[in-house]
């Protein structure tokens, strides 16, 4: 802290769900359970604290044109930041923000390097817009940029059927993975339809974003092997309005979105229930804004999921499944102070009372 003074929270520490401490202290920019031997002063902050919260699908230095300028990337991470999001899996930025690694007020970012895309099936000016021959060197070369992810798009409307279609043959999508995972590195994918997922599944798929198109059939199979899925729901909120737009052109299209908007609480309680992982991830980024971590939060107990289980999707389960820690003895002081429990409201993440990042309150 700038002030000199160490900096001590009392309250509710919830370093896991069942996991209840009194008071943590923040020392050297590291969270200690033990009241450190100082002489200078303490700011005492009381609450309910939770780790750095987690959007496991963001994207830092993109707009809806591509990719956009350093000063609009930094706002973009302190608003995450201002909303409680500490440590972002960006999944796909056609920007390169890896200066940000070097800015101690702004999130920890874990990359998935560059949306990977079938040629003219994307969003103008994200992805690498490829063909599969060139899949597996492709996948590989991202690996090698990211933080440990590479993200595919596995399915997106093919205009010529007027219908989602899946973007690769399995074979291509099985050289790939396993290029991925030789270079350490987990897959995501995109996918909107149930069409891509066989595919990708038999390939040895990691994640799949969206996964509006998750069957009965499939689910288990994403359970057995798990495979987690990151819904988005404050994106697939736009899935009507989408429809709306490309009826005139794309009926069918039009017409399989809105059946994947219906169903979406149904297809991701479904899956919640059947054991698969289920992350928190905004889609910020194209666009949408960023900062709405307590949304797609509350949208997840919408589908099903208990406070609890929501809150772990973006704090304690994420973190765990990112391979990054939480509230434990020295550990970076990466956590949020909320005035009210979080567990008994999750609404209570639109309102943090402190954020503290690297040992420092920040916003
Ligand atoms: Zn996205």
């Amino acid at each position: 802290m700038s002030d000199g003074a160490v900096l001590h929270v009392r309250g509710r520490v919830l370093v896991g769900p069942q996991d209840v401490r009194d008071e943590l202290w923040v020392v050297d920019g590291r969270v200690s359970f033990t009241r450190p031997p100082t002489a200078g002063d303490v700011r005492t902050v009381t609450g309910w604290v939770l780790p750095g919260l987690v959007d496991a699908h963001c994207h830092v230095g993109l707009d809806a044109h591509g990719a956009v300028d350093a000063e609009t990337s930094e706002k973009q991470a302190l608003t995450d930041r201002d909303a409680g999001t500490l440590l972002i899996r960006d999944a796909g930025s056609a920007a390169d923000t890896r200066w940000i690694d070097d800015r101690e007020d702004l999130p920890r970012i874990i990359r998935a390097g560059r949306h990977i895309a079938r040629t003219r099936r994307y969003i103008r000016n994200y992805a690498h817009e490829i063909e599969p021959g060139d899949l597996a060197a492709y996948v590989r070369a991202e690996a090698r940029r990211g933080d440990g992810w590479v993200k595919l798009v596995g399915d997106w409307i093919d205009r010529d059927r007027g219908d989602l279609a899946a973007c690769w043959p399995g074979d291509a999508l099985a050289e790939a993975i396993a290029a991925a995972h030789e270079e350490g590195a987990r897959v995501t994918a995109h996918c909107f339809s149930a069409e891509s997922l066989p595919d990708l599944l038999a390939a040895g798929i990691d994640c799949v974003e969206h996964a509006t198109g998750l069957t009965e059939e499939l689910i288990p199979v994403f359970a057995e092997r798990g495979v987690a899925i990151v819904p988005t729901l404050v994106n697939i909120a736009t899935f009507p309005d989408l429809a709306a737009g490309g009826e005139a052109k794309f009926p069918a299209w039009s017409a399989h979105m809105r059946r994947l908007h219906e169903r979406r609480y149904a297809t991701v309680g479904a899956a919640h229930d059947a054991g698969i992982p289920v992350f928190v991830g905004t889609d910020a980024g194209g666009s949408l804004a960023h900062g709405l971590v307590a949304e797609e939060v509350a949208e997840l107990v919408k589908a099903g999921l208990s406070p609890a289980e929501a809150l772990s999707a973006a704090s304690w389960g994420a973190r765990a499944w990112l391979g990054r820690p939480g509230l434990e003895e020295g550990a970076p002081a990466d956590f949020v102070v909320y005035a009210q429990d979080p567990r008994a409201d999750v609404r209570v993440l639109a309102d943090p009372r402190l954020v503290v990042l690297r040992g420092r309150p920040v916003g």
